[in-house]
């Protein structure tokens, strides 16, 4: 064992904390090792120095005292629901606007009903066109519908 491992471990040699084994290698080292035998004397020496100051108990209002000003520190503030709304992960928040995004292109983008103004110079075609593209959710519940519908098929054929 080498003096610099022995002199991380004479503290605890000194007051018996060590293993067997590591207590007779340390044995052996300071046997041979003026250097490690003074530490080792330098360290008795500092603890019979302590052990003559009289350990004092710490006065009882002292815990109380720390406690209150733990208690004292402002708490950490929850996040509200409205900050965890916000921090929600990027995907989410991603979705929520290609969602609102094609909604309003829906909105914006789907067929009107003409203006009475613009049905005085519509051409009559286009209405029809109109109407049918607004009827396309149910055909068959709009009578206009279902006759634009059919005509505007290429090959109708009369029924009978
Ligand atoms: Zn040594």
């Amino acid at each position: 064992m080498q003096c610099t491992e022995v002199k991380t471990k004479l503290a605890d040699y000194s007051v018996g904390l060590l293993n067997e084994r590591e207590r007779r290698a340390i044995q052996e080292h300071l046997d041979g090792c003026a250097s490690c035998r003074q530490e080792l004397r330098a360290l008795e020496r500092v603890d019979r120095l302590l052990d003559a100051v009289p350990l004092e108990e710490p006065p009882a209002h002292l815990w109380q005292s720390i406690r209150s000003r733990i208690e004292a520190q402002p708490q950490p503030v929850r996040p509200s629901f409205w900050r965890n709304w916000f921090t929600l992960p990027r995907l989410a928040l991603g979705g929520a606007i290609a969602a609102t995004l094609l909604v309003a292109l829906a909105y914006f983008t789907a067929p009107r009903p003409p203006s009475d103004e613009e049905h005085l110079h519509a051409d009559p075609s286009q209405l029809m066109q109109t109407h049918q593209m607004m009827s396309w959710g149910d055909p068959l519940s709009d009578k206009a519908a279902l006759g634009a519908l059919i005509a505007s098929r290429p090959h109708t054929q009369e029924v009978p």
